[in-house]
């Protein structure tokens, strides 16, 4: 029971960096010292920055430690390396008997980041409770390379929501992932000016940032006239598709003129590989239902207001409520 009180919170602090971490998996860690008092809870949050059991490590170190100096050379650390290294020569025996609940197995061979398996068992970490196997082969082995070192393993806590949190990863190691995102009031309108909140624009952008293609309908790009760019994040525009047989559309339109942009005007999603995200109205979710993976509805408190609603023919299987600023966020899976 407690096992999965303290796996759901490392799941809660993974969901909010849900596709923000792609290519990498969304993963959640916490930490308990050794009296099994709750010391940190963290997320992975972004490829390349230290994993979610470092940032876990992190937190703990910082609440554990009493030597104030020492911390702020913690807090003064950027790379994940430097982290590493840190926590590696500095530990100072303050994680011997912690236990770490991590959503996904710790990785065994070092990626853009070195490996945290290897870190765990040289802390001195007494246990760890892992969600899921690593799917990825190429980094799987962590708990076996943790328990081979003498450091008390428990696998499958909460093994369906762990499975269903790093979904999209599994998808994008065989076939592209594709996520249909749109914002709605109360009364399932999406039209008449702006719906979401700061932080909910601010995430869109970023997802638009970290995708390998953007996909809107042909009619949207028609009467909206859409930039769709990553500007709020200082990011890249995506490349983008327009979903349409005819390829007679005003090049005015904002989104043609975006620099190092690609745009491709074709009827059907060629899918391949990588995380794909479609931004539109019913027509578009409806008529892409068979090739969408997961949706994502932000929602904002609002009954009234605007005269175009979405709807959808299918069965949404709940993943996930969250909050984002003012607005209410939903995860679901098309249901097959
Ligand atoms: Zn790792």
């Amino acid at each position: 029971m407690l096992d999965e009180f303290y796996m759901r919170l490392a799941l809660s602090a993974a969901w909010k960096y849900q596709l923000l971490t792609y290519p990498n998996p969304s993963v959640g860690a916490a930490a308990l010292d050794r009296q099994g008092r709750l010391i940190a809870v963290s997320a992975h949050k972004a490829a390349g920055a230290p994993h979610a059991e470092i940032n876990a490590l992190y937190d703990a170190f910082c609440e554990l430690c009493p030597d104030k100096a020492e911390t702020a050379k913690l807090r003064g650390l950027q790379s994940s390396d430097e982290i590493h290294n840190f926590l590696r020569e500095r530990h100072g025996g303050l994680f011997e008997g912690a236990t770490l609940f991590i959503t996904l197995e710790p990785c065994a061979k070092e990626g853009k980041t070195p490996a945290c398996a290897p870190l765990i068992a040289d802390l001195g970490v007494q246990r760890v409770v892992i969600g899921r196997d690593d799917p990825n082969s190429e980094m799987a082995g962590g708990g076996k390379y943790l328990s081979d070192r003498g450091v008390a393993v428990t696998r499958g806590v909460c093994i369906k929501e762990c499975a269903a949190l790093s979904e999209p990863f599994n998808v994008w190691l065989r076939r592209a992932f594709v996520l249909f995102k749109w914002a709605q009031r109360l009364n399932a309108t999406i039209d008449e000016g702006r719906i979401s909140g700061d932080l909910a624009l601010d995430e869109t952008h970023s997802l638009r940032a970290l995708c390998d293609l953007l996909v809107v309908g042909g009619a949207t790009v028609r009467a909206d006239r859409p930039i769709l760019d990553a500007r709020r994040v200082n990011a890249k525009a995506p490349n983008a598709q327009i979903i349409s047989a005819k390829t007679n559309f005003d090049r005015t339109i904002p989104l043609f003129n975006v620099a190092d942009r690609r745009v491709v005007i074709a009827p059907r999603l060629n899918l391949d590989r990588g995380f794909i995200l479609i931004e539109g109205g019913a027509n578009l979710l409806n008529y892409l239902a068979d090739q969408i993976d997961w949706v994502l509805c932000y929602e904002t408190l609002a009954l009234s207001g605007g005269k175009r609603a979405i709807g959808f023919d299918r069965r949404l299987e709940l993943l996930r409520g969250d909050t984002i600023g003012e607005n209410l966020k939903i995860w679901a899976k098309v249901a097959r």
